[in-house]
């Protein structure tokens, strides 16, 4: 039961460290862009961030959408003779998913501080209220909490 479950882990985490590889690999053609250190600039790199993970998820989506069409047009019979497709097949959907999964995290953290700037909020802690410090911010940009609650709250 135990080795199962080990079993069971040690291939999702491959999958996911695959995920990672494939993620960094298309960043690096994407060039990923690091905060600016000027924080005043920060909201044009938020906005360009935006622009770029939703094209991102746009695109896994599409993926995802005509994987599923041509699952409907092959139904079973092709697969019944091709057990290996449908298992690369299986691979490439959570691939897929694990991507899809970290760019959507990714981007409600951009529109969250983007959401912040509109309100006003950007760079107040959302639990004591009071301002993040600024070196905080540019390590972290998408720090919704000051440290002190950060702290707390992983204690
Ligand atoms: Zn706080």
């Amino acid at each position: 039961m135990a080795v199962k479950a080990a079993v069971k882990t040690r291939t999702k985490k491959r999958i996911r460290i695959k995920a990672k590889r494939r993620a960094a690999s298309k960043s690096k053609r994407k060039s990923r862009r690091k905060p600016p250190a000027d924080l005043k600039k920060l909201r044009g790199w938020l906005l360009e961030e935006q622009e770029r993970l939703t094209a991102e998820l746009q695109e896994i989506e599409h993926r995802t959408a005509r994987m599923d069409e041509s699952d409907r047009a092959n139904e079973l019979s092709a697969y019944e003779d091709h057990p290996a497709d449908l298992a690369s097949e299986t691979f490439e959907r959570e691939k897929d998913l694990a991507i899809g999964e970290s760019v959507e995290g990714m981007l409600n953290k951009v529109n969250t501080a983007l959401e912040k700037m509109e309100r006003g909020t950007y760079g107040t802690c959302d639990a004591c209220g009071r301002p993040i410090k600024k070196a905080r911010l540019k390590a972290l940009p998408f720090a919704t909490l000051c440290l002190d609650c950060q702290g707390r709250l992983e204690r």
